[in-house]
């Protein structure tokens, strides 16, 4: 069964400021992703407000869309069977402290805050967060 997905990953702004974007885009393809298109981009409060509109009535939500703001990020349209569902798993839990061994946010995360990565969390959102970032 192939099942090819495509999904959006972020690098965000924690990671790129420590300069991990090759390690992360290496565990992207030894997990066998594909790497369609990437950008490295610095979005403004508005837009991440407008990303993250789904946290609007979130605590978080003001502090999360000034983060994601405060400085480069590289997004990514991956491409590999059940893409959606098999970066989650790579990603780990949203709190690095409680992240699974060898994912991502174990392996990078500082915090809940920083926590190195994003990525869409179901097939439906994965299209929207794609046309978002890459309308083509
Ligand atoms: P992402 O959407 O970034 O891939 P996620 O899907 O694992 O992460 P969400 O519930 O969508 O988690 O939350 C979006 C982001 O908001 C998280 O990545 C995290 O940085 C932040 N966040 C979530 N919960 C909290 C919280 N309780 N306190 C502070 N920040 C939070
Ligand atoms: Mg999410």
């Amino acid at each position: 069964m192939s099942n090819i997905e495509q999904t959006l990953s972020i690098i965000k702004p924690d990671a790129v400021e420590r300069n991990l974007q090759d390690k992360i885009k290496n565990e992207f393809k030894i997990n066998g992703f594909e790497i369609l298109q990437e950008k490295k981009i610095h979005i403004s409060k508005e837009e991440a407000e407008k990303f993250y509109k789904v946290h609007e009535s979130k605590p978080f939500y003001n502090d999360l869309c000034t983060y994601l703001s405060s400085g480069p990020i590289i997004v990514m349209k991956l491409q590999r069977s059940n893409a959606v569902l098999e970066n989650r798993k790579l990603m780990g839990a949203t709190n690095p402290e409680v992240a699974e061994e060898g994912t991502l946010r174990k392996k990078y995360g500082i915090s809940i805050d920083k926590n190195s990565v994003h990525g869409s969390d179901s097939i439906e959102n994965a299209e929207i967060e794609l046309d978002f970032f890459f309308k083509d």
